[in-house]
């Protein structure tokens, strides 16, 4: 979306939906890919905010239960104002926009403002947040209909809107948003008029999330047990029969990493990985990434060794950073891959393997055990290197273990310093979520980010363990005052994930 050549911008109220980053839309994903101004609400996943451009402009409206940061008139006006000044902006609801979310006042003031606009559905936690706790809003043996009412009506109104006596008549499946606060006049206004006694409900809070709990009960005790549970919002309620398909349909709380909070510090690029192998286990992930990769300070000297590539007998790859960076420049300065010449490839870890083998070039070397030590054995093994001419690709500030101890072996080594980490400035609201809500785990990927993590100066939330890729990382955590609860026993992301896994699977069986 180009501003410079509009007068005015469009508005896109875009559902955000209930919270896994896997259910919103694929229009909801290029919306916040091409916004100039991006207006987020409390209850939308702050995550998806990575998607955005680097130059957008990112604006937490708030609206918590009661502590609105921005009243609803200042959001109008500042959807009004954006677009205005010729932005494209996007207006994160959480759920549906349309579904008690004041999608539709803010679409009115929009189109009264003459100002075009789209509406991207999302999917609502009313059935959502039902069907991660394995509760199908219908089916066919229990109801014939489904009803959406709110617990928490607009404060103007005198009378309650809410006919609890035709509810009680109608039966079904009844979901309400909004309100567990109220749950107890609400159940006891459904009582008086007639509903049985023994109805179950089931209450659901931060549905689809790491941090989704649901209770369950009757019409009777539910609010009760809310209250002595602390339940608190956001959550969805839901009465009806269905609720007990829940015995044998409760499938997201049961995963290994259900309940958990863990912190992915890695770039924001490269996050996602680790993050969907943990969400996949259940887990809830905050991602705060603390470095980021910028190009190296000096980049000529870069582009000369990159262009000489040819001369060396091999390129030894430290990262998978290091690979793209390399490649980059290496297809700016040729059109043709053979230009590398005979140079053999050597690497440390999979994942920079992987990097290597998606330019369609072979790996000729990698130690199994993925730290530098291991790659200069393994040189040792094939037979030595003396006279050889190594360039070592590899980031600005890294250890220089491979360098020193290759030279120390005869060979001739040139580094060619790829990139450089720099600390990530840009906070997308992540840090507030752990402040606010804590972590079980934060992970460490490597030493940078362990120093940058640290360097943010954050009070460390209270119980939040740690796990590190390898020893590398495990012994900067250590130097910094920091314990080191688990370490990867493969020193890659898989390792990493299956360390945890086994960490907390240990857990659970000690306290069952
Ligand atoms: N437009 C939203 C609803 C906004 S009203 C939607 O379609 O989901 C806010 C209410 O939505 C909350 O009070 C709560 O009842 C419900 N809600 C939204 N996200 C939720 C979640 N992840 N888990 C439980 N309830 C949620």
């Amino acid at each position: 979306m180009n501003t410079s050549t509009k007068s005015k911008g469009k508005v896109y109220l875009v559902g955000a939906g209930p919270g896994d980053l896997g259910l919103v839309t694929l229009r909801a994903k290029e919306c916040i890919e091409g916004a100039d101004a991006i207006v987020y609400d409390h209850l939308a996943n702050p995550e998806m905010l990575s998607w955005a451009r680097d130059d957008s402009e990112i604006i937490y409206a708030g609206k918590e239960a009661g502590e609105p940061s921005l009243s609803q008139e200042e959001i109008n006006a500042l959807l009004i104002e954006k677009a205005r000044a010729g932005k494209d902006v996007v207006r994160l609801k959480g759920g549906d926009p349309f579904v008690f979310g004041r999608g539709a006042e803010e679409a009115k003031a929009i189109v009264d403002a003459g100002i075009e606009f789209e509406i991207v559905p999302g999917i609502t936690s009313a059935i959502a947040g039902p069907a991660y706790a394995g509760i199908p809003v219908t089916h066919r043996a229990e109801n014939s209909h489904v009803t959406f009412f709110t617990g928490h009506e607009y404060p103007a109104k005198t009378e309650s809107a809410i006919d609890y006596a035709a509810l009680a008549k109608l039966g079904g499946t009844q979901v309400m948003l909004m309100g567990v606060e109220r749950l107890g006049a609400v159940t006891r206004e459904m009582l008086k008029q007639g509903v049985r006694e023994d109805l179950p409900v089931a209450l659901i809070r931060w549905a689809t999330t790491g941090r989704q709990e649901t209770l369950t009960g009757t019409i009777q005790d539910i609010a009760q047990r809310a209250t002595a549970g602390g339940f608190k919002a956001p959550a969805v309620a839901v009465f009806g029969n269905v609720v007990s398909l829940r015995e044998n349909l409760n499938w997201y709380e049961n995963q290994a990493l259900s309940g958990k909070r863990i912190v992915v510090t890695r770039t924001r690029k490269q996050a996602s990985a680790l993050s969907n192998k943990l969400r996949a286990l259940g887990a809830q992930v905050v991602e705060l990434p603390t470095i980021r990769i910028e190009p190296p300070t000096n980049l000529r000297e870069f582009a000369k060794l990159v262009q000489d590539a040819h001369i060396y007998d091999w390129i030894v790859f430290t990262s998978a950073n290091g690979v793209e960076a390399f490649f980059e420049m290496f297809f700016k300065l040729y059109n043709d891959a053979r230009e590398i010449g005979a140079a053999r490839i050597a690497v440390i870890g999979p994942a920079t393997a992987q990097r290597v083998k998606d330019f369609h070039l072979h790996v000729d070397l990698q130690p199994e055990e993925f730290v530098a030590e291991a790659v200069v054995k393994e040189f040792r093994k094939q037979g030595g290197i003396e006279n050889l001419r190594i360039l070592v690709v590899r980031a600005e500030k890294a250890r220089d273990v491979l360098p020193k101890e290759l030279s120390a072996l005869g060979a001739i080594v040139d580094e060619a310093f790829a990139y450089r980490t720099v600390a990530e400035t840009r906070d997308t609201g992540a840090r507030r979520q752990l402040l606010e809500e804590g972590a079980d785990l934060i992970t460490f990927t490597s030493s940078s980010t362990v120093e940058n993590f640290l360097a943010l100066g954050l009070p460390w939330p209270k119980g939040m363990q740690v796990a590190s890729i390898g020893p590398i990382t495990s012994k900067t955590a250590r130097d910094h005052g920091l314990k080191v609860d688990i370490e990867a026993g493969r020193h890659d992301i898989d390792g990493l994930v299956e360390a945890i896994r086994n960490f907390f699977s240990g857990k659970n069986a000690e306290n069952s």
